[in-house]
C-alpha cells in the first residue's frame, strides 16, 4: 500500500481517531464516518476512568507513544475506597490507579479532544454517516448490538462533596458488578454498572442511590441520566477480508471490570500500524492481548462464583491484593492460577453469555 492510500474508518470513537490520527500522521488520507452527529454523543456526560493497572507503564505515557496527546480533562486517582455497604476497605496505592475523563460532546471531554487532535492531523470526519462494515479499512464502531453483556445506569449531577472515587461490591447493589461514586471538582457520576441480568439494573441503581445519599448526605439536584450497554466476546474476530476490528467493535474488553478505553486506544494504534507497517493486525493483536483475554474470562468466572453476600471476604482478598498497582498486574498477566482455571471459566463463560440479553 502506497504512502498516500485512502483510508476508510468507522465509528470516530476512541480507538477509530486513535487509528485515523496514527494514519494522517504517517500521511495517509484518512476519512472517518461517524453515524451520530458529533464525537461523544453514545455518552451524555459519563466519567469514566482510563485504567493504569494492566501494564508495567503508566498509561499517560502511553498515550504519547501512540502519538495521542492529553488535551481533555483527565484526573489522576490513587486513593479509592471499596465498600460491601457495611464495611469500608481504604486503598492508597503507589501510582495513579487510573485517570478519569468525562465522556460526551461537552467541551473537555476525551471524544472532543480526540476529535481536535483527528481535524488537526488532517483526518476528515463525516458525521451521520454509514456504511458497510467490509467497505472499510478499520471498523471501529463500539459494542455489537446483537451481543450485550453489561449495562450501566447512572446520573450525573454538582456537588460540593470533595474529590472522590468509591466503589460498592454487592450483589444487591450492583449484579455481578459493581456500583460508583465518582466526584472530580464538584461533578459526581453516581452509576451501577451489572452483568447478564440487566433486569436488575434499575433496582440495583436505586439502591445505590440511596445508600450513597445517605451515607455522604447527598444533594442530588438537576441530575441528568447516562449510563449505556458494552460489549464482550470470548471468540474475538480480529480481521474480516480487508476490514480490521477495533475496541469494543472486536469485543476488546476487560471481562471482570468492563474497561475498554485502555484497550480501544491501543488497538487503534495497532491497527494503524498494521497498515503504516504492512503488517498483519490480528497477529499484532492477538500477541498484545491473547493473555489478557484469557485472564479477563477467568477473573470473571472467580469472581461471579464468590458467594452471594461473602463480600467482606472479597474486601479481604482484595486488600491483600492491593497493595501495590503493580500486584493488580498480575492478575493479568494469565498466570499458573488462572491457566488451570481456564477451561471451566470459558466453558462457564461461553454458555452465560452466547446469548443476546437485551
Ligand atoms: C456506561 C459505561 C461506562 C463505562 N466506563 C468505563 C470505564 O470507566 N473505563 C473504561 O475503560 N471503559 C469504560 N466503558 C467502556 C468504554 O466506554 C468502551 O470500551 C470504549 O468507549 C470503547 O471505545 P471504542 O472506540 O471501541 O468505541 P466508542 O468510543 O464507543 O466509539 C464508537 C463510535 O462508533 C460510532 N458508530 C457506531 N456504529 C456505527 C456505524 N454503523 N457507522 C458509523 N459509526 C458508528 C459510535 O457512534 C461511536 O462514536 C464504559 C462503558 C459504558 C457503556
Amino acid at each position: 500500500m502506497s504512502q498516500k492510500s485512502n483510508i476508510k474508518v468507522l465509528g470516530a470513537g476512541i480507538s477509530g481517531l486513535t487509528a485515523a490520527i496514527n494514519l494522517a500522521k504517517s500521511g495517509y488520507n484518512v476519512e472517518v464516518f461517524e453515524k451520530r452527529a458529533d464525537c461523544g454523543q453514545r455518552f451524555h456526560g459519563d466519567m469514566q476512568g482510563i485504567e493504569n493497572w494492566t501494564k508495567k507503564n503508566d498509561v499517560i505515557q502511553e498515550l504519547k507513544e501512540m502519538n495521542i496527546e492529553t488535551n481533555f480533562d483527565c484526573t489522576p486517582f490513587s486513593n479509592v475506597t471499596v465498600t460491601n455497604t457495611k464495611i469500608d476497605e481504604k486503598f492508597d496505592f503507589d501510582r495513579p490507579l487510573f485517570y478519569l475523563v468525562k465522556r460526551g460532546d461537552s467541551q473537555n471531554s476525551l471524544d472532543q479532544g480526540l476529535k481536535k487532535q483527528a481535524l488537526s492531523a488532517g483526518v476528515k470526519i463525516y458525521f451521520n454517516s454509514i456504511f458497510k462494515p467490509d467497505e472499510a479499512d478499520i471498523v471501529a464502531t463500539g459494542p455489537n448490538p446483537a451481543r450485550l453483556t453489561v449495562a450501566d445506569k447512572g446520573i450525573i449531577f454538582k456537588t460540593k462533596m470533595a474529590n472522590t472515587a468509591i466503589a460498592i461490591v454487592n450483589d444487591e447493589f450492583a449484579h455481578k458488578g459493581y456500583s460508583y461514586l465518582l466526584v472530580v471538582d464538584g461533578y459526581a457520576c453516581l452509576c451501577s454498572c451489572v452483568f447478564n441480568e440487566t433486569e436488575t439494573l434499575t433496582d440495583c441503581f436505586n439502591k445505590t442511590k440511596t445508600y450513597f445519599v445517605k451515607k455522604y448526605n447527598l444533594e442530588i439536584t438537576n441530575a441528568k441520566s447516562v449510563g449505556g450497554v458494552g460489549y464482550f466476546t470470548i471468540n474475538n474476530v480480529w480481521q474480516k477480508e480487508k476490514s480490521r476490528y477495533v475496541g469494543e467493535a472486536a469485543g476488546l474488553q476487560d471481562f471482570l471490570a468492563g474497561f475498554g478505553m485502555r484497550t480501544a486506544f491501543r488497538s487503534g494504534y495497532l491497527a494503524a500500524k498494521s497498515i503504516i507497517d504492512n503488517c498483519n493486525y490480528s497477529d499484532l493483536v492477538e500477541k498484545e492481548y491473547r493473555k489478557y483475554l484469557k485472564a479477563g474470562i477467568v477473573n470473571r468466572y472467580l469472581w461471579e462464583h464468590i458467594k452471594i453476600g461473602d463480600h467482606l471476604r472479597t474486601i479481604k482478598g482484595i486488600s491483600i491484593l492491593f497493595h501495590s498497582v503493580n500486584n493488580l498486574r498480575s492478575a493479568y498477566n494469565f498466570n499458573l492460577g488462572q491457566r488451570f482455571k481456564y477451561r471451566k471459566a470459558f466453558d462457564y463463560i461461553d454458555k452465560k453469555y452466547s446469548t443476546r440479553i437485551t
